[in-house]
Order: C-alpha cells, then structure tokens, then sequence
C-alpha cells in the first residue's frame, strides 16, 4: 500500500473514528458513515471494510 500526503485527494478514501457517546462510529471524507459500535476496534474494523472495498 503507498500512502502519500495529498492534501486534498478527491478519489481517497481517509477514514476515521469517532466516538459517540458510549459508542464509536467510523467515518470517511467522501461522507461514507459506519454504523455505531461499542467497541473502537470494531468501528475500524468498519472503516477498513470501506477502504479496502
Ligand atoms: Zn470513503
């Protein structure tokens, strides 16, 4: 996997986690939103699942 540090990368896909209350939601920069997990590992095992695919 190369990794490189655009600025503003229309095609990527850069997700995140961010929590929510007692749960952990991931997110993406093209608006793609995870569903709600109680657990952080999970919410990125969701994000990965959305870049990946
Ligand atoms: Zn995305």
């Amino acid at each position: 996997m190369e990794q490189q540090d655009a600025p503003n990368g229309p095609q990527e896909h850069r997700t995140t986690t961010v929590e929510q209350g007692r749960f952990c939601v991931a997110r993406c920069t093209c608006g793609w939103r995870g569903p709600a997990r109680r657990a952080r590992s999970l919410a990125r095992s969701d994000a990965e699942g959305h870049a990946v695919g």
